[in-house]
């Protein structure tokens, strides 16, 4: 199996050296595996997981879903929204964005449009971690609004992911960054 580092509690992170570099997250508890994003496809996980929260439908971020996963969640905005670079797995459902328990670990989910319609963030109350997909990096980076979403929006959601209560900000891309 390809090697996860552990960033936090039952909580560790992949960072593939694909074309994309992308890091794909994963809780981890009792033997059941949640991943969050799935990597462009071009890393063997050797597992299958459990449940994979999708943050937004670009391909680097979904590509990697298989298609005997069993669930797959993914904003209902991202399925209306065929952009650019977005590729939705045959799989994938309408994400309810109510909270979901998942072991020990209480996951919450924030819709935050600007780098695509149906962008996500998610955080975990148990560990402080938000998985923030591209909508927001670290060093006040945040995603490209040129393929499918707007600054406006942009804007909007930077401002909601101010307000929420996270301790370390886990982005699609780059580093990992403490809440300032
Ligand atoms: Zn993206």
């Amino acid at each position: 199996m390809t090697a996860f580092e552990k960033i936090a509690l039952h909580t560790s992170m992949l960072r593939t050296e694909e074309r994309t570099c992308g890091t794909i997250y994963m809780v981890d508890e009792n033997g059941k595996r949640l991943l969050i994003d799935s990597g462009d496809g071009q890393v063997a996980l050797g597992f299958t997981p459990d449940i994979c929260i999708l943050t937004h439908g670009h391909f680097d971020h979904s590509s990697g879903v298989k298609p005997d996963w069993k669930q797959v969640l993914l904003h209902p905005a991202e399925f209306r929204f065929a952009g650019p670079h977005i590729k939705i797995p045959k799989n994938a459902e309408k994400n309810p964005m109510t909270p979901l328990m998942f072991g020990s670990h209480e996951l919450s989910f924030f819709h935050t449009p600007g780098h695509t319609d149906g962008s996500v963030c998610i955080l975990d109350k148990k560990t402080g971690l938000l998985f923030s997909g591209d909508t927001k990096f670290a060093d006040g980076i945040y995603g490209r609004t040129d393929i499918g979403g707007s600054d406006e929006e942009m804007e909007a959601s930077l401002a909601l992911i101010g307000k929420i209560p996270y301790k370390l900000l886990c982005p699609g891309h780059g580093n990992l960054e403490e809440k300032k």
